[in-house]
């Protein structure tokens, strides 16, 4: 499993070289980009198609190259294979036929962005991309609201402008977003502001909206009276649902042991929140 550059061809580690000059067959996502590659580097290689469509009939010709004894490298267009592009299935299939899959890493965008954005987040919950369809993009989005780590996805210039605005209803303005985009190519750009500015960011200038995207998006605040224990937090919250707030309050300072007055500003927290939102 061979990383690649993501734009810049100088990023490219001694050791993919080393590999894709020694192996016989190269699976390549697009064999015509990496053609290109390869030429650039003058590796004349054996190239064999394994996209996104074929993985399975093309893996199964590829275990047949393995079981002949020829030795064989996966490459992407950009980045990692299998990260958020194919060959999973294939590794899955070769690593349970006995064969060994061994990593060469190198270039990743989410981690290039990462690297880059000087986020103080120290946990990364990595997503890859949103689904297409609204509704779906938008369930997904839902899903990961509460969660408190930075947000990695990765997205296409057809669908910046839906994602930024479902991002920003879903999970609120008031989170920092990076844009991470084109990285190592010639416009690359990283910039980082407020979710609810961020429509009107990309709107200002089109060519803002060009190319390739790693969006880091802020996780969930922490939750206001964070003194106050997590089971303690859950069992208020699970109060709050079915009784009147100060019942609520009273029943889990009862059962939790934690104080009634912070247990009362934590309850009005949420309470404000929630009103903010649905505002
Ligand atoms: N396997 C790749 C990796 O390791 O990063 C990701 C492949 S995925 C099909 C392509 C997506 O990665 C793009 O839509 C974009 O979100 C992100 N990406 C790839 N190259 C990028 C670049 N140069 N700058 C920013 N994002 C990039």
């Amino acid at each position: 499993m061979v990383a690649t550059p993501i734009g810049n061809l100088g990023d490219i580690t001694l050791r993919a070289l080393e590999v894709l000059r020694g192996v016989d067959v190269v699976a390549a996502e697009d064999t015509r980009d990496s053609g290109r590659l390869l030429n650039h580097y003058g590796i004349a290689a054996k190239l064999v198609a394994l996209h996104e469509h074929n993985e399975r009939s093309a893996g199964a010709k590829i275990l047949d190259l393995l079981a002949a004894k020829q030795s064989v490298a996966l490459i992407s267009d950009a980045g990692t294979p299998a990260v958020s592009d194919p060959g999973a299935h294939l590794v899955a299939t070769a690593r349970s036929a006995g064969y060994k899959v061994i990593p060469l890493p190198g270039p990743n965008a989410a981690i290039a962005a990462l690297s880059a954005a000087g986020r103080a987040e120290t946990h990364f919950l990595f997503y890859g991309f949103l689904p297409h369809s609204a509704g779906e993009r938008r369930r997904d989005l839902a899903a990961l609201k509460d969660q408190p780590w930075l947000l990695v996805f990765y997205e296409s210039p057809h669908r910046i402008l839906a994602s930024i605005a479902d991002l920003t209803s879903v999970l609120g303005g008031e989170r920092q977003i990076t844009f991470a985009r084109e990285l190592t190519k010639l416009f690359e750009t990283i910039h980082t502001l407020p979710l609810c500015e961020a429509l009107a960011w990309l709107e200002a200038d089109p060519n803002r909206q060009r190319g390739e995207f790693v969006l880091l998006v802020g996780g969930a605040a922490p939750l206001e009276g964070a003194g106050i224990g997590e089971e303690a937090q859950r069992t208020l919250k699970a109060l709050l649902a079915e009784l009147p707030l100060k019942q609520a309050v009273k029943l889990a300072a009862e059962i939790s042991g934690e104080k009634k007055n912070a247990l009362y500003e934590l309850a009005l927290a949420w309470k404000k929140d929630d009103g903010q939102e649905g505002a």
